[in-house]
């Protein structure tokens, strides 16, 4: 008899197939016809048990049928198909802007486990509506990773969980945060969040885990045009609680992004509600994107800073912020096998989120490939974005098997 048990699965036997559910919010199944020649089997929340095979024989078939289903996983959220980013997928973790890790040269590193949110901000730099597929990381893997990134820097870092979604989405971000700070050199971890899916025990689990900071994104007080600018059934009321309480336990700032002609009159409640709990409120100067949605004209960022400064005197409270100081100065860069303009052959390993696009490997680094004529094997590619280790290609004429 052997008993297969996965704690980040749950199975649950539905009429035409075995469900599963991975990481809580992503599903796929096993037809029950696949399952036939493997003979009876029983389910349990975590574990499926094969009464006719042995262990090894029921783990290796099992195991075939899992990669198949997972080749169909979806986001329950989004509803979007979704690529598992883990050890043996052969996807490296730096070079996408999606997910993995991003190293801008300094001494805070971004971590993305997942892409995908709860909400559609109108000004979201992230388009969704664009975006095809999602992407979730298995949490030892990142982890790992980011420790050999970490050895390679030398020197304390802060870590930034900021995703191309909510990281709150993600089940298993307390694990990972715990599995982060297990690195000596792991000096702070900051959360950013749109807020909504705290709640008291999520956040004591999560700063108990080791989380330093909370960034929470808050652009409006008023309810109405909360919601508008959530373009989803946001509770304003619910998430200034949220900041409030949180603000007792550990450092917060507030994140407004400031879109001219939108929340301009919510501006000064913002900073006062701020003020009034005594967490840092850093506005943001809302930029278009080419990917991002558009939700109004972007203003001059000489403009920016002087009403910045005018709601400083206002209000007495500090709203510029000097990044450039602390863990966002300078430090060692991971080396970047490419740069503009070289033509590159690398392996196409999955799908990415952009129509057309396929994420490639190639020594250690994975390339979005814009426009890929083919969905396997190997591309030749320019490459036309590598800031960052952040690298994109698109195709050259000839191609291998062309
Ligand atoms: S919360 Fe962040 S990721 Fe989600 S829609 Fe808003 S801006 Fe985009």
């Amino acid at each position: 008899m052997a008993r297969l048990s996965f704690q980040d699965l749950a199975f649950s036997d539905g009429k035409a197939a075995l469900d599963i559910r991975f990481y809580t919010h992503y599903r796929c199944s096993i037809p029950h016809e696949d399952l036939v020649p493997l003979g009876p089997y029983t389910v349990e929340p975590h574990a499926v048990t094969f009464p006719r095979l042995s262990d090894a024989r029921a783990s290796r078939r099992f195991a075939a049928l899992l990669e198949k289903a997972f080749s169909y996983l979806t986001n329950t959220v989004t509803g979007k198909r979704t690529v598992y980013v883990h050890r043996n997928s052969g996807i490296p973790l730096i070079g996408s802007g999606a997910f993995g890790i991003i190293d801008r040269g300094t001494r805070v590193l971004e971590m993305k486990p997942i892409t995908g949110c709860n909400i559609g901000c109108v000004f979201c730099s992230v388009d969704e509506g664009q975006r095809q597929a999602d992407f979730v990381v298995e949490a030892d893997y990142l982890a790992d990773e980011a420790r050999k990134v970490i050895a390679f820097k030398g020197a304390p870092v802060e870590l930034h969980i900021n995703c191309q979604g909510e990281p709150l989405l993600y089940a298993p971000l307390a694990y990972l945060v715990a599995r982060l700070r297990e690195d000596p050199l792991v000096a702070r971890v900051v959360v950013e969040t749109n807020g909504m899916m705290l709640t008291p025990t999520v956040e004591d689990r999560l700063i108990q885990a080791g989380v330093s900071q909370f960034n929470i994104s808050l652009n409006a007080m008023d309810p109405t045009l909360a919601r508008r600018i959530a373009d989803a059934p946001y509770r304003v009321g619910t998430v200034k609680a949220t900041i409030g309480r949180l603000a007792k336990k550990v450092p917060v700032m507030v994140t407004p992004v400031w879109v001219p002609g939108l929340n301009d009159a919510e501006i000064d409640g913002l900073v006062a509600f701020c003020k009034e709990h005594g967490v840092a409120c850093a506005l943001q100067n809302y930029l278009e994107y080419r990917f991002g949605r558009k939700a109004g004209k972007e203003k001059p960022f000489e403009d920016f800073y002087a009403e910045l400064r005018e709601l400083e005197r206002r209000h007495g409270v500090r709203l510029i912020l000097d990044f450039k100081d602390g863990f966002f100065g300078k430090g060692k860069a991971l080396p970047k096998p490419f740069k503009k303009g070289d033509v590159v052959r690398a392996e196409i390993v999955c799908e990415g989120r952009l129509k057309g696009e396929r994420i490639a490997a190639s020594q250690g680094r994975a390339v979005s490939v814009m426009k890929c004529p083919k969905e396997h094997g190997q591309v030749v590619m320019r490459i036309t974005r590598s800031k960052h280790n952040i690298y994109v290609g698109t195709p050259v004429r000839s191609q291998p098997g062309h």
